[in-house]
């Protein structure tokens, strides 16, 4: 393979889809030595198969608002690559949401999936609709009009979606309700279900924790603790929430929260007692962040910013796709930033990433270290297909486990001749042999 001519010949026949070449682009260049190691690899053109979905599903959806407007929008599945398991990956609602970028989510999820080392394929979905501003029966009635058209392609050994931005447990709720009325089946055909009707234990704690305990053990490897470290965390939903709470259990203090419109400093550290409250606002008051200034006055809140230009120790992004550039990698790392550690997936543009590890700070991208939310979501149908419920502690044990074996792995496969790991390529190498050596044994399909 010559990845760069791989990537040039996808730009040509993907024009239109930036985030998907960009991602490609990512990963390519850092498998080449070792796919090239294996003629068999090409003589069966294994990367463009691994590259190109299996399968993209794209339809109307169409519901009524609540002044009785008719109202359409997108909905996409992308069925990425099942060589290892069902396809499986979550739903995006954001306005921002199109083809490219869930391309570029499920091919992300592939390489992530396997690294969890359970069985499960790549997959993502979504649509164009924004739940912001939107009243509960408005968002009810998006979720069943979106699947009555999705469950004709998922199914518990087939495809099992989960949340992602814009979609929580009340969406998955609103979803599994639909797909029960439609098909008479009580499956676990979503995950991230609410607790009462077959949901984990820890799986909404389990993307956010898990980053942390992947920070932990990055830490670990130059002998320094999490104690005391001040945190930059981006975003203020699920996976920054449960970023800052496992923060805050292991001693560290996050300085900073953020949505779409801006972000909030506390120089007294966000603590136990504001944490709550943001989770108030942000899940039950379905607030702006601003709104905390007003809460803790001593606090900032700067319109249209991200917090990369702050002091601290660590970076945890977590809100989005490329929401950190070269200047502010740039920025973190002259304010003597240690460690960056993705709860988003793909946050960091490329020119940010090279900044990080031409510092030789530790950095771990998305899909190692977000790996916690889709393994847990993987507990979830295992205690699905048992109809049994496990304890908090033995999915937590479990989820430390798993986050662990992903960090040795990338130690593995990404550790250089200078000492430095590479946590980039020791993730694409760990994640994609799997997936390949799966799809060489099971033929061209
Ligand atoms: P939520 O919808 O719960 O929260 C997203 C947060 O990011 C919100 O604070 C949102 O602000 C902010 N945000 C969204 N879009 C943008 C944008 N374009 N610019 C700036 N801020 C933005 O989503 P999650 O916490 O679940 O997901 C966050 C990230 O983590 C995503 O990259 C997702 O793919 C990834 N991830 C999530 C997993 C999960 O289990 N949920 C698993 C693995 C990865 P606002 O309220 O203004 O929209």
């Amino acid at each position: 393979m010559n990845a760069a001519k791989v990537v040039e010949d996808l730009k040509v026949r993907f024009p239109n889809e930036p985030e998907y070449i960009q991602a490609v682009s990512q990963v390519l260049p850092t498998i080449e030595e070792e796919y090239n190691k294996h003629p068999e690899f090409e003589k069966y053109n294994l990367i463009e198969r691994l590259c190109i979905p299996d399968r993209v599903i794209e339809f109307r959806v169409t519901w009524v608002d609540d002044k009785g407007n008719v109202q359409t929008n997108m909905g996409y599945r992308i069925q990425h690559n099942n060589a290892i398991g069902p396809y499986k990956g979550g739903i995006r609602y954001h306005k921002s949401v199109n083809l490219g970028i869930l391309k570029f989510l499920a091919f992300e999820q592939t390489f992530k999936n396997s690294l969890t080392t359970l069985p499960m394929g790549g997959a993502k979905g979504g649509s164009d609709f924004s739940p912001r501003g939107k009243s509960e029966a408005e968002v009810m009635r998006f979720c069943q009009a979106f699947m009555n058209e999705l469950y004709r392609h998922i199914g518990p050994d087939e495809d099992v979606p989960a949340g992602d931005i814009g979609v929580g447990g009340r969406e998955v709720g609103y979803m599994f309700g639909q797909y029960k009325k439609l098909t008479h089946q009580f499956q676990g055909v979503l995950t991230g279900k609410g607790i009462q009707f077959g949901g984990s234990l820890i799986r909404p704690e389990a993307t956010g924790y898990g980053t942390v305990y992947f920070l932990t053990s990055m830490l670990a490897t130059r002998g320094i603790e999490l104690a005391g470290k001040k945190v930059l965390i981006s975003g203020a939903g699920n996976v920054a929430q449960y970023a800052a709470e496992k923060c805050l259990q292991l001693g560290a203090i996050p300085m900073t929260m953020s949505d779409s419109d801006g972000y909030i400093y506390d120089p007294d550290g966000i603590d136990r007692a504001k944490l709550d409250y943001i989770m108030e606002l942000k899940n039950v008051e379905r607030g702006r962040i601003k709104e905390y200034v007003e809460e803790y006055p001593t606090a900032k809140y700067y319109e249209g910013k991200r917090p990369w230009y702050e002091k601290a120790d660590i970076a945890l992004p977590c809100a989005t796709q490329n929401e950190i550039n070269g200047d502010e990698a740039a920025a973190l790392v002259k304010n003597g930033v240690i460690a960056v550690a993705e709860g988003a997936n793909m946050p960091s543009l490329p020119e940010a990433i090279k900044i990080f590890q031409d510092a030789k700070i530790l950095y771990a991208p998305g899909k190692a270290s977000n790996a916690g939310g889709v393994s847990v979501s993987g507990l979830e149908m295992s205690q699905n297909s048992e109809r049994l419920s496990w304890t908090a502690k033995e999915v937590d044990d479990y989820l430390k486990r798993i986050m662990n074996d992903i960090h040795e792995n990338c130690v593995k496969y990404g550790t250089q001749a200078d000492g430095y790991i590479n946590y980039v390529k020791g993730a694409n190498v760990a994640g994609f042999m799997k997936v390949a050596k799966a799809m060489m044994a099971q033929g061209l399909v």
